[in-house]
């Protein structure tokens, strides 16, 4: 994706100096980090930056290499080769962006590693070619390091040619910075969300598998721009959709109730 206007996106530490060095190097990134945090919108700003369109993939698994590389299609009676996202980036020069890649079955992910490696090629059996990357293109995956099973993990000879860039949810001051600006909320009701926020985190909840993200703060703050009262946005916004255990969102919201 290619506007002309820069996504918005707050560095946190050094992570847009790290991005840009790596893609300029033709070397591919690994990006950590719990749900919610920025990932995606850090690649965005990214992609602008470098002047590359960007190709995303949200991974799952069911995904496989055909819907990576491409397939043949019945067209008006035709076969016809359309190819994948994955390809279709390898050929532009593209940022491609495999988001939760670790949710992908590593039958389908052995397609990155002659990509992720020196060679920057990826071979289509089905066409019987092999490509070479186009200047530009850029591998990035993403994958959240809290919740993967070991099975699941990436393979040691794949994270080996990444570079990693860990992003977690950015320091008060700035999330607060930030929800102003996504949620056009006024500095009072972001400074309250960021403390329910990190009150959430430290809390720890057993059976809470998310904690509160950037993303659901934001959510809570559009609420209150819409004239909720803080308290009601909260509940709606963090602690709804985080559990569906009656228990543990009894807990959540007392946690929120006490911030307020
Ligand atoms: P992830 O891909 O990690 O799940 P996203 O990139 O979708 O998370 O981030 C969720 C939302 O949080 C974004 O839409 C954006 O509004 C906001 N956000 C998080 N971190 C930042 C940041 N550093 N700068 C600007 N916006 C951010």
């Amino acid at each position: 994706m290619e506007t002309s206007v820069r996504p918005y996106y707050v560095p946190v530490g050094n992570e847009e100096r790290v991005f840009l060095a790596a893609f300029r190097q033709g070397l591919p990134i690994m990006l950590k980090g719990p749900t919610g945090c920025g990932k995606t919108r850090f690649v965005e700003a990214m992609a602008h930056q470098a002047g590359r369109p960007l190709i995303t993939v949200a991974c799952h698994d069911d995904l496989s290499t055909a819907d990576l590389v491409g397939r043949y299609l019945l067209q008006g009676g035709e076969t016809r080769w359309v190819d994948g996202p994955l390809t279709r980036a390898v050929r532009e020069g593209a940022i491609c962006y495999l988001d939760e890649v670790v949710e992908a079955r590593q039958d389908t992910t052995v397609v990155l590693h002659p990509l992720a490696d020196h060679r920057r090629q990826l071979p289509i059996d089905r066409l019987g070619v092999t490509l070479d990357a186009a200047e530009g293109f850029c591998l990035v995956v993403s994958y959240n390091p809290g919740y993967q099973s070991v099975l699941k993990d990436l393979k040691d000879s794949t994270r080996q040619r990444m570079i990693a860039i860990e992003l977690g949810y950015p320091p008060a001051e700035i999330e607060e910075k930030i929800i102003a600006v996504e949620a056009a909320a006024d500095q009072r009701a972001a400074a309250q969300l960021v403390r329910i926020g990190r009150a959430v985190r430290q809390a720890d909840a057993p059976g809470l598998r998310e904690v509160a993200s950037t993303r659901v703060l934001i959510s809570a703050a559009k609420l209150i721009a819409e004239g909720l009262a803080p308290g009601d946005a909260a509940r709606a916004a963090i602690a709804g959709p985080l559990t569906d255990d009656p228990l543990v969102a009894a807990n959540l919201t007392a946690v929120i109730d006490a911030y307020l």
